[in-house]
């Protein structure tokens, strides 16, 4: 039987394409619901219990905790009208406190922080929503990719996706690249540096929200609201992390609690509820570009340590590739 060349370009047009993506962080889930919006068919695998990533939370007994990124900031658009839109949908706001800047033993002073906002929900919530109709699978650790496969560390094998894209830190990505050699070596020009992230409780202090240390061992401390005045988050200076990096977590953690207490002095006791070692915080240096392809193994990098350091360059980065896919498509279809 004849078939019209016209049913042929329709079933083109309705086949539905694939894509499987190794990670959930905001570039990943970005990438993902972009992808699906445009009726892609997507998967998510992530080696964590739920999405999210640097912007995952702890659960605390009151509430939850944000250990990762405690702000965001857009500094051109189209982030910044995504913000807005998060504003509007009341996942975040415009972070409206001053902050204590300073030393021990030195003035403290007073700072604003233009264009930033902070969480008013969960982070790992927001990037949960991104996702879209995209399926997650979590708890789900991707061990190998190749040309149109990834390969669980358990030996199942997820294949026949019109695009694999890798969206981890690419100090991780790097052992899943052995199939992708043109790829991999890209990846050795990138260099992360760590943060401990503690969790802490204190009474007293000074009354601010948010403390900038001007030190080497502590960076940051945010007020957490979502469980009364007391708690915080100290986030570590990458020096103090790089060299903590393989103690204890309770040496970590007694050693930013007296750091804490010389800087604000406090007295005993600050309790340590959680600590946590982001290995790989921030990407010191980047590829550049928004995303690393192999177009001729369907295979493609996005994230932080491809587009540069932060959530807008790393959301950035998941869209601009999900646009160009579906780009290519119509491209190939019309
Ligand atoms: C303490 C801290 C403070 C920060 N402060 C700021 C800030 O103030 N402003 C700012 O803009 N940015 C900040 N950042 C950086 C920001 O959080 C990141 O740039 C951004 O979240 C990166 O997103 P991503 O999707 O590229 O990577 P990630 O969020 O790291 O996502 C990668 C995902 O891949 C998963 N994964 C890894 N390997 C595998 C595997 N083999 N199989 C399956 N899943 C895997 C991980 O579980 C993770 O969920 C901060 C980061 C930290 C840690």
């Amino acid at each position: 039987m004849h078939i019209p060349q016209v049913t042929t370009e329709v079933s083109k047009k309705m086949a539905r394409l694939r894509a499987g993506i190794v990670g959930a962080g905001i570039a990943g889930a970005s990438c993902a619901g972009t992808l699906a919006t445009a009726g892609w068919d997507v998967e998510v695998f992530d080696k964590a219990q739920g999405a999210g990533g640097r912007m995952s939370t702890r659960r605390t007994e009151q509430g939850w905790a944000a250990l990762g990124t405690p702000f965001i900031s857009a500094k051109r658009e189209p982030f910044r009208s995504q913000l807005r839109d998060w504003v509007r949908q009341g996942w975040l706001a415009p972070l409206r406190s001053e902050v204590l800047h300073g030393r021990a033993n030195q003035s403290w002073s007073l700072v604003q922080l233009q264009n930033h906002y902070r969480l008013t929900s969960e982070p790992s919530q927001l990037v949960h929503q991104l996702l879209g109709d995209a399926k997650l699978h979590t708890q789900a650790r991707v061990a190998t990719l190749q040309p149109r496969t990834l390969i669980m560390e358990d030996g199942q094998v997820f294949g026949d996706y019109d695009c694999v894209i890798c969206s981890v830190p690419t100090p991780q990505a790097i052992p899943l690249l052995d199939a992708l050699p043109l790829l991999r070596e890209r990846l050795d020009e990138v260099r992360y540096r760590p943060i401990w992230s503690f969790l802490m409780r204190w009474e007293g202090g000074p009354a601010a929200d948010v403390i900038q240390f001007d030190d080497h061992l502590l960076n940051l401390a945010v007020r957490q609201t979502s469980d009364g005045p007391g708690l915080w988050v100290v986030h570590s200076s990458h020096e103090f992390a790089e060299t903590y990096l393989d103690v204890s977590i309770e040496e970590a953690s007694t050693r930013a609690a007296s750091a804490l207490m010389g800087l604000l002095g406090l007295p005993w006791p600050v309790e340590v509820e959680v600590s946590h070692l982001w290995r790989y915080a921030k990407p010191e240096t980047s590829i550049g570009g928004f995303w690393l392809g192999d177009r001729e193994n369907r295979v493609a990098l996005i994230g932080d340590g491809i587009a540069g350091a932060g959530v807008e360059r790393a959301w950035e980065s998941g869209v601009r590739l999900a646009q160009a896919l579906i780009q290519a498509r119509e491209e190939l279809v019309i």
